[in-house]
């Protein structure tokens, strides 16, 4: 059988692009990508010129047979995504999973991740992190997930958009209480690289007067539950979060 490489893309610096990762890019099939558009702009500024599959959430597991019957038949091909590390808050997993499950080889070459990027220059504890991804888009969704996060004592690491960045800091802020230390990384390694750090309080300020605060693209890095006062005034929120949905 040939083997899926899961190939990590740049989160914004081209350079990041590992040798490695363009040597795996140069040697397979085909490249599956979420936007072929995209990759395909990426890729042919690597002057890679490989057929670009797109594999997105609708149509990934009818795909995945497809790809699985490629790779058992001796050819090896490529995931990647828009940028960053496939499966991480982008498609993919249906895809590993039909080709384990077939007993295809499924190999990584890592590389950029906005997550641990993130969490690499925050400056929180780091020994324990919970990976959070996209918050739900609607509020009271969004509301409800963070009371529950409230009591967590690993580090949260959330990704965000510019569209939604004050209302999830304010919404954290509600949940976990103003003077809960955090990082906002935006734009990582990009021309508008910037890591703000402060309390959800101080942050959600900054955010609020300063447009540019808001363009581009976030990892918002919320320190855990601290000591047991803490935790317990956490559980009190999480507790009248809970309940307030309830009262008239
Ligand atoms: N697979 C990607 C990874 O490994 O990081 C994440 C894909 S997810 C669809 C896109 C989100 O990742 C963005 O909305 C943002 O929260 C985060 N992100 C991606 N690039 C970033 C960057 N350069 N700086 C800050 N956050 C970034």
């Amino acid at each position: 059988a040939g083997t899926l490489f899961i190939v990590a893309t740049p989160i914004g610096n081209l350079a990041d692009l590992s040798p490695r990762a363009l040597e795996t890019l140069r040697g397979v099939a085909a490249i599956c990508a979420e936007d072929t558009r995209r990759s395909g702009q990426l890729l042919s500024h690597f002057g890679v010129n490989k057929p670009l599959l797109a594999l997105h959430e609708h149509n990934e597991d009818a795909l995945a047979q497809r790809l699985v019957a490629r790779l058992a038949a001796g050819e090896s091909l490529a995931l990647i995504s828009d940028a960053g590390t496939p499966l991480v808050s982008d498609p993919g997993y249906r895809l590993v999973r039909a080709a384990r499950a077939a007993g295809v080889p499924v190999s990584p070459v890592p590389g950029a991740c906005a997550a641990i990027a993130a969490l690499s220059v925050a400056g929180l504890p780091s020994d324990r992190f919970v990976f959070e991804g996209f918050l739900p888009a609607k509020a009271s969704a969004r509301r409800e997930h963070l009371a529950r996060l409230a009591g967590e004592t690993g580090t949260l690491v959330f990704y965000e958009s510019s569209h939604r960045i004050a209302e999830s800091l304010a919404d954290m802020r509600a949940a976990f209480g103003d003077d809960r230390p955090a990082v906002i990384a935006r734009e990582l390694t990009k021309l508008f690289e910037t890591v703000l750090d402060g309390t959800l309080a101080e942050l959600q300020a900054k955010v609020e007067v300063d447009d540019n605060q808001r363009k581009g693209e976030f990892v918002v890095v919320v320190q855990g539950a601290g000591d047991d006062a803490e935790a317990q005034l956490a559980e009190g929120r999480r507790v009248y979060a809970m309940l307030s949905q309830h009262l008239p």
